[in-house]
């Protein structure tokens, strides 16, 4: 399944998901600032300081759960 698509039709994404922002620490999930695919990848950007933080997919078949690459800063 194609990631991209499949982030838009995951309905159930906000609640299996839920971020803390590396930099600020805010805890963010899908409904305050939904993924999004850039050249590098799939992140989310905080709402609040604005940073960049990468995600990856790890859920399996259809299943999408992103899970945060980097640790906090
Ligand atoms: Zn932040």
């Amino acid at each position: 399944m194609d990631l991209e698509l499949a982030l838009i039709h995951a309905r159930h994404l906000s609640e299996v998901a839920m971020w803390i922002c590396i930099r600020c620490k805010a805890e963010v999930t899908p409904d305050d600032s939904l993924p999004v695919i850039d050249d590098f990848g799939v992140c989310f950007i905080c709402p609040q300081c604005g940073r960049r933080n990468r995600l990856k997919n790890i859920g399996e078949n259809a299943e999408i759960v992103l899970m945060q690459i980097d640790p906090p800063e």
